[in-house]
């Protein structure tokens, strides 16, 4: 259930309202807007009852239930659009489009110093990269672990940029989020519920990648995971689905941004690199995705995509990427957005 203060409602009418929730075995959860606050009761359906009687009290506007399944992502709890920010000078979700980018993973001092040094000067904002890789083979490079993300760290030094890497168990969570700016949870693990009720505890925004076969409901119910455990830092990512077709490594579902705009206020980002698996293709869907809404982009982008130890193919070479980004911009100005 939401509960709708009325616009300038004293505080201590609020605490009245909050101790009432605690009583009745909610958690809640207090979102603040520009004129009023609204307060997300979340806890089981069968007190409903009980919960609509906050109606009378002082300072409520109304008590209204919340149709979906995911609460605290909807946009039935907040309307406006929610901004994460990432450091101080830097949020996704706001009129600004991020784009993070950088190798698949971290190979070495020297690749990620230079991959970094150049997806800065073409303008991205963020730095990708990850240290531990989910690989769908064991005897696959498996990351360079704690040394790859100490690389990360050293090249944030050097550039400036933020970056995002993926935390891929509960174990090594904690690690991870001693060095990132960022933690992705990616397609393979978006419904590991440990792991995503570990990184809501974390107090790090989170990149939540869509699975490869998770509709649009159940990413929003992931999201929901990470969220009610606290942390509302969350940015959810279309990496592309599986379906019939084999000439595309996924099929990016662009369709996703506008659904997801009309269900949720958490912003979206779209990886064309997962996406299509082919570098010729990441270029033209990461025009599509800006024009289509998007509040941001992951792409893979390697120095040497021949000798990359993991998605080569679909990497883009600098020179290439610092093309893409000067187009991208004239896309981002033309939907009334900077980059
Ligand atoms: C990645 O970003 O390198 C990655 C493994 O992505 P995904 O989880 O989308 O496959
Ligand atoms: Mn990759």
């Amino acid at each position: 259930m939401i509960i709708v203060m009325k616009a300038g409602a004293a505080k201590r009418d609020k605490d009245v309202v909050l101790r009432r929730i605690k009583e009745l075995g909610y958690t809640s959860h207090v979102i603040h807007g520009t004129t009023r606050d609204v307060i997300g009761a979340i806890g089981d359906e069968r007190g409903k009852a009980a919960l609509q009687a906050l109606e009378n009290l002082h300072g409520v506007e109304n008590v209204l239930p919340i149709l979906q399944p995911y609460k605290l992502a909807s946009l039935e709890v907040k309307k406006e659009s929610s901004i994460v920010k990432i450091s101080d000078t830097l949020s996704i979700g706001g009129s600004q489009i991020v784009v993070m980018a950088g190798p698949c993973a971290v190979e070495s001092e020297e690749q990620i110093i230079e991959s970094a040094l150049a997806v800065k000067k073409s303008g991205a904002q963020m730095l990708r990269g990850g240290a531990f890789k989910p690989r769908t083979s064991p005897y696959s490079f498996q990351g360079l672990e704690e040394e790859g993300l100490k690389l990360l760290a050293k090249a944030r030094d050097l550039t400036g940029l933020p970056f995002v890497t993926e935390v891929i168990n509960p174990e090594t969570a904690d690690m991870v989020a001693d060095y990132a700016d960022m933690l992705q949870i990616g397609a393979r693990n978006s419904q590991n519920f440990a792991l995503l009720k570990k990184v809501g505890q974390l107090g790090k925004p989170v990149l939540l990648k869509r699975g490869m076969a998770m509709t649009i409901q159940e990413l929003l119910m992931s999201a929901e995971y990470i969220m009610s455990e606290g942390n509302q830092s969350v940015v959810l990512c279309e990496r592309g689905i599986r379906t019939f077709e084999t000439a595309t490594r996924n099929t990016l579902d662009l369709s996703a941004i506008p659904v997801l705009k009309g269900k949720t206020h958490l912003p979206i980002v779209i990886d064309p690199s997962h996406g299509t698996g082919n570098h010729h293709y990441v270029v033209p869907m990461s025009y599509a995705a800006v024009a289509a809404g998007a509040d941001g982009l992951i792409i893979e982008v390697h120095p040497d995509p021949e000798h990359a130890s993991s998605d080569g193919a679909q990497s883009l070479k600098p020179a290439k990427f610092d093309v893409m980004m000067q187009k991208l911009r004239l896309f981002a100005e033309a939907d009334g957005r900077t980059m």
